[in-house]
């Protein structure tokens, strides 16, 4: 298997590139539109085929580079079941398989920080999007996010995993790159709650500001990005 972490300082956005070492097919999660330029040159470095992007949730912070990719290399844009764009060709299930060769990923539904949000298992790789984050969790107060959901998400899904789980989130925005799912149990301070209302409670008061350019980003995706 191959495997990539990007980083687009912009919006503080992790991309991931999982390939197959065998047959050369890539797939992208959470392309970011600005840096296409980038992922184009890397799967040449790479000799790989890209087959297929995957956008976690409806970004509210940067503009997906779904369909550039897509005009670029003809590859299937996926996404969950519950996006509200009609621009992406595959819409997939809770617990449905995504193939990648020999690969195979695992979608699972993660509403809360938005009500399309995804997640997706390889092995033990967790792609959490921003249901997960590193010390921190998804922020639930635009796009239909809802604190319950997440809270369900969170407990009865996610960490549920078991706890040698790597966990790959969609943003960092203090340099970490990778974590566990044992590690964010045990100290992650938005897990640290005994029930559902203590959660609800802390994801009430957070006071954060509307990210810059929310409803261009948001309004650019829902076309997968070819907006602009
Ligand atoms: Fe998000």
């Amino acid at each position: 298997m191959i495997f990539e972490q990007l980083f687009d300082k912009r919006s503080s956005t992790y991309t991931y590139f999982v390939a197959s070492a065998e047959g050369r097919e890539a797939l992208i999660i959470d392309p970011v539109l600005e840096n296409i330029e980038d992922y184009i040159k890397l799967l040449n470095k790479l000799d790989l085929k890209l087959v297929k992007v995957i956008d976690t949730h409806i970004h509210a912070d940067h503009v997906t580079g779904a369909s550039k990719l897509k005009d670029k290399t003809q590859c299937a844009t996926i996404m969950g079941e519950h996006t509200p764009t009609d621009a992406v060709e595959i819409k997939v299930k809770d617990e449905e398989i995504i193939k990648l060769d020999q690969l195979k990923i695992k979608a699972l539904y993660t509403p809360g920080h938005t009500s399309d949000s995804f997640s997706f298992l390889m092995d033990n790789y967790l792609f959490s999007g921003d249901t997960l984050l590193i010390n921190g969790t998804g922020r639930t107060d635009f796009q239909n996010g809802n604190s319950k959901d997440a809270y369900n998400s969170l407990f009865n899904r996610i960490l549920k995993l078991p706890d040698e789980t790597l966990l790959y989130p969609a943003h960092d925005y203090k340099g970490e790159t990778v974590s566990t799912i044992g590690k964010e149990r045990k100290l992650n301070p938005r897990l640290q709650v005994s029930n559902v209302e203590e959660y609800i409670e802390i994801m009430n008061n957070l006071n954060l500001k509307k990210p810059a350019e929310i409803d261009f980003n948001v309004a650019s995706n829902i076309k997968l990005g070819a907006l602009s």
